[in-house]
């Protein structure tokens, strides 16, 4: 039994219960405050721009469910979508005219994708995209960028290894040496090191894995030079291109990163706002690949609940209301707005720090300059990012609860609400200045 002494908030109360019965008390790691210490929120509801916690405090959030709800918590007409689908049954394990609407939508908005496989978590997509690609390849090495999360398959938690083209280590126990020794993990924005690692070993690397805006290691934009030298080393070589879009798909434009570079890659991995909230993730590319799947190919995939009839019916009508004139310019803008404002405030206070924005999606660092590795983003002043958090969380604004994360913003994220998110900024950093 947990004791609920009257001093202890109903989120202290929660927290200490959760743990009881969950490691750490959450379900995601990054949602525990490790990070930055203190307690996590529980959250009761959400509208708009907004969530409440179990106290009864709002906040201005800027995690958007670390991505989906960019449309705004709540939308009315995603809920309804959800109500009307749910109405009908849960689930059927038969195929649904919903999921042939949103695989042609995604096939539609997103340049290289001729054909698309639905599954239900971004760890699944970039796993079946891995393994497809091993598959289509007859190869078994792939590589990596430190500091790009693609999920939490065995082959992905590596980091880099002691030398440079040495093959990683495993980053969490339980990943035997054995599953990541064909991971080679590389910097990020380093094209001679990755010119390296074809010269040495090209005709040997099924596919290369990256966040082409990288949103795991806070917000980092991989530069044009980079992509477009590792599209011709991919193609040069023979190995596949896989573009992890789980992130920055859909949230940096409705192409993708993809068309925004002007890069076309073989193989892409959606999520997060494909499903507007519910668990829809998808990977997909050139038809040709794609027939490689089972069941008319060699390459074994499936899942139970993958194209689940209530969480496309979420999805699709997330993907309709972005679509609709404007949606990404003011989604810009608004991450621009905050961005400069928080700038400009921390400026005020003689704090050293900056940022950036790209389409919906933002970083900001407390630093001289923004950051193009992951080396440099690691070096921010986390000491002070930390107490920013705590700062803007009494203030009523949400933050991603870690220096290493991107923010979103969503369409529901005003002027008004930008604005009074800065000024609480300004006061937050004359206190920590
Ligand atoms: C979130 C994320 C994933 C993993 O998606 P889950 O749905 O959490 O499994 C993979 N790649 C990138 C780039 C992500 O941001």
């Amino acid at each position: 039994m947990t004791e609920h002494r009257p001093s202890m908030s109903k989120n202290d109360q929660l927290f200490a219960r959760a743990q009881q019965t969950t490691p750490g008390g959450v379900n995601s790691p990054v949602r525990a405050f490790r990070s930055v210490g203190g307690t996590p929120r529980f959250i009761t509801r959400a509208e708009g721009p907004y969530f409440w916690d179990a106290d009864g405090k709002r906040y201005i959030d800027y995690i958007g469910s670390w991505g989906p709800a960019i449309v705004g918590h709540a939308h009315p007409q995603v809920i309804k979508a959800v109500q009307d689908a749910a109405a009908n049954g849960l689930s059927f394990g038969a195929p649904t005219e919903g999921e042939i609407e949103i695989a042609e939508e995604i096939c539609r908005l997103v340049p290289s994708i001729e054909q698309v496989r639905l599954v239900s978590s971004g760890t699944e997509a970039t796993m079946s995209a891995l393994r497809l690609a091993r598959g289509a390849t007859g190869r078994d090495k792939i590589v990596k960028f430190e500091g790009c999360y693609h999920g939490h398959a065995d082959s992905l938690l590596v980091k880099a290894g002691s030398g440079l083209l040495t093959f990683g280590n495993p980053t969490s126990a339980g990943v035997p040496e054995d599953f990541v020794k064909h991971t080679l993990v590389l910097d990020y924005n380093n094209i001679p090191q990755l010119e390296d690692a074809f010269a040495s070993m090209g005709d040997t690397i099924a596919c290369v894995i990256v966040e082409p805006v990288a949103g795991n290691m806070n917000l980092i934009r991989a530069t044009p030079e980079f992509l477009t030298r590792m599209r011709e080393l991919c193609t040069e070589h023979g190995a596949v291109l896989i573009f992890d879009e789980v992130m920055c798909g859909f949230r940096v434009g409705l192409g993708g990163a993809q068309e925004m570079y002007g890069i076309t890659p073989d193989l892409t991995a959606l999520g997060k706002v494909i499903g507007g909230g519910l668990p829809v993730a998808a990977f997909g590319g050139r038809a040709e690949l794609m027939q490689k799947m089972a069941p008319i190919g060699p390459v074994y995939q499936a899942g139970t609940l993958s194209g689940n009839p209530v969480a496309v019916a979420a999805g699709m009508t997330t993907l309709k209301l972005i679509q609709e004139p404007g949606f990404y310019e003011r989604l810009g803008r608004a991450a621009e707005r905050l961005v400069k404002g928080l700038t400009e405030a921390a400026k005020e206070a003689d704090i050293p720090f900056c940022g950036d924005a790209v389409g919906g999606m933002f970083g900001f660092y407390f630093s001289h300059n923004i950051p193009s590795t992951y080396g440099q983003m690691m070096a921010g002043d986390k000491e002070r990012f930390n107490r920013f958090f705590h700062g803007m969380l009494d203030e009523g604004v949400y933050f991603a609860p870690a220096m290493f994360e991107a923010g979103f913003v969503s369409a529901q994220h005003t002027d008004a609400v930008i604005d009074e998110t800065i000024e609480a900024a300004r006061r937050v950093f004359k206190r920590i200045g």
